[in-house]
């Protein structure tokens, strides 16, 4: 469509580990054959537990990892199949906020010099006219003029959030990947910070990627959701549909355990026992078998497929017996 802004079809990312000496290579499966859209001002959530491949999926999305194969369309141009020039070309308008704001700014740089980097590497910006884009972004993250000579350490969690926002959306990005962007903050901080994200969407027409295991966080932000599990979706349509009725017994499961959830959409109550298992050694079949309390004998032995069921797509055998 007109305002795709970027298309992912069958994104594959597998690695190759060594097994020790004599026992040759496995190959681990981190992302699976993952298909979505987002669009402009739109926001896809992607939740899961740690280890279903939200973190592969980051790293495919900001070009700093080719993928196995697949395609990545990002505002027309395939970066899954393009030349390094190419990628490069099309990384700045793909940015990334970390979950850790202390990790994710140099303490050595003050504001200014880190605003003004990606400027100066990306563009042909004179030294004043950097100094205005630098003030104007610093304003609209709701920081003080005076905080660009600071550095990193003076700030709180939340200020240092801002500042990282403030570094991604400098360039005027088409695309903002956040992974994980408010879980290492306060509860009090984490609306202010959801609120900012939401109001640069609206000024810029970002489209964000929004990376969470935390359902409530992304409840108030997403406008599509992405469940994946062990590398692969099993839940894919908009928000408001699934959370009104999660059709997957995984996302039904993760309903469950997530407490600020409304009580009318946590009404299937299933728990999730078990160890997300190891995408070096997935289990055969449907991936969730093992902990699944639905699961049946073809369940062992045929991997689900994705199709569209009551408005979303969803990869189970059995999900019209389920919700029936
Ligand atoms: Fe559970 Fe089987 Fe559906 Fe997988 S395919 S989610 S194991 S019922």
């Amino acid at each position: 469509m007109a305002n795709d802004l970027l298309v992912a079809r069958d994104l594959t990312r597998h690695y190759e580990v060594s097994r020790g000496f004599l026992k040759g290579h496995a190959v681990v499966k981190a992302l699976n054959g993952v298909s979505f859209t987002l669009r402009a001002k739109q926001t896809l959530a992607v939740v899961g537990e740690s280890g279903c491949g939200k973190s592969t999926l980051a790293r495919q999305l900001t070009m700093i990892e080719p993928a196995t194969a697949g395609v990545l369309n990002i505002e027309g141009v395939d970066v899954a199949r393009a030349d390094a020039a190419t990628v490069k070309a099309m990384r700045a308008k793909v940015q990334m906020v970390f979950q850790n704001p202390y990790a994710s700014l140099n303490p050595r740089k003050t504001i200014q010099s880190t605003l003004d980097e990606p400027l100066y590497i990306n563009t042909a910006l004179s030294a004043g006219e950097r100094r205005d884009k630098i003030d104007a972004i610093v304003a609209k993250v709701g920081l003080r003029p005076e905080h660009v000579r600071r550095y990193p350490h003076m700030f709180s969690g939340g200020q240092r959030q801002r500042i990282a926002i403030a570094r991604a959306m400098i360039l005027n990005p088409r695309i903002v990947v956040a992974d994980e962007p408010v879980s290492a903050l306060d509860v009090s901080i984490q609306a202010q910070i959801l609120n900012l994200f939401m109001d640069l969407q609206d000024e810029f027409e970002t489209g964000y990627v929004f990376i969470s295991h935390n359902l409530s966080v992304v409840e108030h932000v997403a406008d599509d959701l992405l469940v994946m599990y062990l590398g692969a979706a099993v839940e894919y349509g908009e928000k408001s549909t699934i959370y009104a009725r999660p059709l997957h017994p995984y996302t039904q499961a993760l309903m469950s355990a997530t407490p600020a959830i409304r009580e009318e959409d946590r009404r299937i109550k299933i728990k999730i026992t078990g160890e997300l298992p190891s995408p070096l050694n997935p289990p055969s079949g449907c991936s969730f078998h093992k902990r699944c309390p639905y699961a049946v004998e073809r369940c062992k032995q045929e991997v689900p497929q994705l199709r569209e069921i009551d408005g979303r797509q969803v990869a189970c055998h059995r999900v019209e017996e389920i919700n029936a």
